[in-house]
């Protein structure tokens, strides 16, 4: 009985392979060899028609006995496999509670936001509007309006992006288009002096384009807040005084301003101002480059022209308006040393602010 005891051999070995297993892909490996399609004892069941007829029920009753006993030991150890392999997952997955906490990285508002909405606040306060206009503009706002005839400088394609489209048709003789992106924000004023009737008073933030190389004192995009008062009876003097109080809010009581005969286009007269450096108060250093002055905004008188452009009287009003960079203040109030680091979006950086 040859056969019967090699059944019965086998029947030991996958039993005890079973019992080895160390996981349930292993198990499955013993499961496949004696039990598979091509396993050990399935060929025994499968060459059975070659057994001699008088040991045919003897080794049946062998295989079929292996069979039942190798499938049960099977199911006993795949669901204590199993179970020892979820305890395993479920210890992996255990949360430490005596480990410390991952604290939550709470965001900030950017520094150019935040001062942009520190000058719109000072403004608010003195009962002014906040405006807002088209970053996308016709040259008619963006200089036309403003008293920067077709030779003006700045209008040149060096300084600006023109919006050009595929056939050219926007394009004056000169090659410009008549769409571009603002180079600043006075065209707002143009826009509000349209728009409403005097007394005017707003403010304006916003995003301007300038076609320059980004290096430390110069980028692409920044940010402006313009200002524009249109009444009856303004003087330079309201203007002084309005731009000095804006100088002690946004640097301090003991700053003072300065005034220096300017040009832009659209006021007269213009100014720059300058507020005392709050590094040396007003000695002279590095960092106002020995002046003790630093150069903050510009400003003027609404020339008349552009006044009357916009359809209001200059016989019976003035006013004046005036801009800064968001960025340049940003520097002077926190002594940022490169204009690129506000847009970099390091959070060292701007985690500081
Ligand atoms: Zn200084």
């Amino acid at each position: 009985m040859a056969i019967v005891e090699d059944v019965a051999a086998l029947r030991e070995r996958t039993l005890a392979s079973v019992e080895q297993a160390a996981d349930t892909a292993a198990l499955d490996q013993v499961r496949v060899a004696a039990l598979g399609k091509s396993g050990a004892l399935t060929g025994y069941l499968r060459s059975m028609g070659q057994v001699p007829k008088e040991e045919r029920a003897l080794v049946g009753k062998a295989v079929n006995e292996a069979r039942v006993a190798v499938e049960e030991a099977l199911a006993a150890r795949k669901a204590a496999l199993e179970a020892a392999e979820l305890a395993a997952a479920i210890d992996a997955a255990a949360v430490d509670v005596t480990l410390p906490g991952r604290a939550q990285q709470v965001g900030t508002r950017h520094l150019i936001n935040r001062i942009a909405d520190e000058v719109s606040e000072i403004f608010l306060g003195l009962g002014y509007s906040v405006a807002q206009g088209p970053e996308v503009e016709t040259c008619y706002y963006n200089f036309e309006a403003l008293n920067a005839p077709a030779d003006h400088p700045s209008r040149g394609l060096a300084d600006t992006f023109y919006v050009v489209d595929r056939s050219g048709a926007a394009c004056n003789v000169r090659g410009e288009s008549d769409v571009l992106l603002r180079t600043q924000t006075s065209g707002v004023q143009v826009h509000a002096m349209e728009d409403r009737e005097p007394p005017i008073y707003v403010i304006a933030p916003g995003k301007v384009y300038r076609r320059d190389v980004a290096d430390p004192s110069h980028l692409p995009q920044f940010t402006q807040i313009e200002g524009l008062v249109v009444d009856e009876g303004i003087t330079f003097g309201d203007l002084k005084g309005t731009l000095d109080y804006l100088c002690k809010q946004l640097f301090g009581e003991e700053r003072k301003t300065r005034f220096r005969a300017h040009y832009f286009p659209f006021t007269e007269p213009s100014a720059e101002v300058d507020v005392s450096c709050g590094i040396c108060h007003g000695e002279g250093c590095r960092f106002c480059k020995g002046t003790g002055w630093l150069e903050i905004l510009g400003c003027g008188m609404v020339d008349p022209n552009v006044l009357s452009m916009s359809g209001i009287d200059p016989e019976k009003y003035s006013g004046f308006a005036f801009g800064m960079g968001v960025e340049r203040i940003a520097c002077l109030k926190y002594n940022v040393p490169d204009l690129r680091m506000l847009l970099e979006g390091d959070m060292r950086f701007l985690r500081q602010f």
